[in-house]
């Protein structure tokens, strides 16, 4: 005889069912992958709590249990802790028994039935191709660079025997600009290289990121709160790239708060065992998702600046995304798939006008997987 729960762990929706009194009874495993939790951990906890900042699925799983009514509704997107873009089905089921199956009562609406299928973001289908995309950028940034040092070579020994002003000026914007495409270039083949992992200690790389946004960060009188754990173990990571996800990371907080009147930011960090649910692709537009649970080492970031409205928020780590004259789009792209290789994931949380934190899970040692 199949067993009912064994039937909805093998379905790709996932499935909630809520009693009366709005409290979680039953999550197949798909559901536990949607939110990122076990079972265990969050039985009988309210509908309220698990979609705290899902306000409007809330709000439906309380009409349903309410009024006994259904909903259908296409393409919504929520905050489940990260943006996610859903199908989601409620219906009221009907019983005499109350949710412990044990007492008969009246016939009623005994609580809800949410089921919720996760559309691929558009940020989770660009993975797909930001691998192959930067693969190309890295072999292009390598034809260039050497062409490049010796254009740079070209216009410094033309500059030692300038004629005039003139032609000084135009040596001297020639080495600008290609200094400038050399950095361009620099973070190119950064982001081409495969991580090399060491022991390090994560503290170190932030300060190390603090100090070389330390000019800016004093020029836009930004307050920096740190909060470090010390008892955080070492890691394994490749540093030069961690180092330049915390650059992103801060030179973005500062540049957030332009306009602000707070400036301030905030980092810390913290041991974690959370769920995460870890995207692993699987060939083309194929969807795989895992739940690891894990011990995380947590950095956050968290700025006072010009926040991220809510229909941005999908977008931000899109490659080539950028609202800022000049930027690239590559920062929060590149940062995504560097913590990705170390096996970890960036969240985000923020909102127009309130700030923006950024927090950044990366491995210690694996407990259990499942
Ligand atoms: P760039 O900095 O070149 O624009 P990024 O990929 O680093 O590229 O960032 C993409 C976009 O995400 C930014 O243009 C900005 O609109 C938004 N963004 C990133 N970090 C923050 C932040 N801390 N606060 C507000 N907006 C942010």
């Amino acid at each position: 005889m199949v067993s009912l729960e064994a039937v909805f762990n093998n379905l790709d929706e996932a499935v909630f069912l809520f009693d009366k009194k709005g409290r979680l009874i039953f999550i197949n495993k798909a559901g536990e992958e949607f939110l990122g939790r076990s079972y265990k951990e969050i039985e009988h906890r309210q509908f309220r709590y698990l979609f705290s900042d899902a306000k409007d699925i809330a709000m439906l799983v309380q009409k349903t249990i309410t009024e006994g009514r259904s909903f259908n509704c296409k393409e919504m997107e929520v905050d489940i802790g990260r943006a996610a873009n859903i199908d989601l089905n409620l219906s009221p089921f009907y019983s005499d028994y109350d949710s412990t199956e044990t007492r008969k009562t009246s016939w009623g609406v005994s609580g809800a039935i949410l089921c919720i299928r996760e559309n691929l973001t558009l940020t989770e289908r660009e993975d797909y191709h930001f691998d192959s995309l930067l693969y190309l950028l890295g072999s292009i940034a390598h034809e260039i660079k050497n062409p490049l040092s010796g254009i740079k070579g070209a216009a410094q020994i033309l500059r030692a025997s300038a004629e005039n002003s003139e032609a000084e000026e135009c040596l001297n914007l020639i080495l600008k600009e290609t200094d400038r495409l050399n950095s361009v270039l620099h973070s190119y083949l950064t982001m081409t290289r495969t991580p090399v992992f060491n022991q390090l200690n994560i503290h170190e790389v932030i300060e190390h990121a603090l100090k070389v946004m330390k000019t800016s960060i004093e020029e836009k009188k930004i307050a920096v709160n740190k909060s470090y754990d010390p008892s955080l173990p070492n890691i394994a990571g490749d540093e030069s790239k961690l180092l330049q996800v915390f650059i992103n990371l801060l030179k973005n907080a500062v540049e957030a708060m332009k306009t602000s009147k707070n400036r301030t930011m905030r980092i810390s960090t913290r041991p974690s065992n959370e769920y995460m649910v870890i995207y692993e692709k699987r060939g083309a537009g194929k969807k795989d998702t895992k739940t690891k649970k894990q011990r995380w080492v947590v950095v956050n970031i968290e700025d006072t600046g010009a926040g991220i409205p809510r229909d941005e928020i999908n977008r931000i780590f899109l490659p080539f995304y950028t609202k800022k004259d000049g930027g690239s789009g590559l920062g929060l792209a590149l940062s995504k798939k560097i913590v990705r290789d170390h096996g970890g994931i960036i969240k985000v949380k923020s909102k127009a006008g309130a700030g923006a934190a950024f927090s950044i899970y990366l491995p210690l040692q694996v407990t259990s997987e499942r």
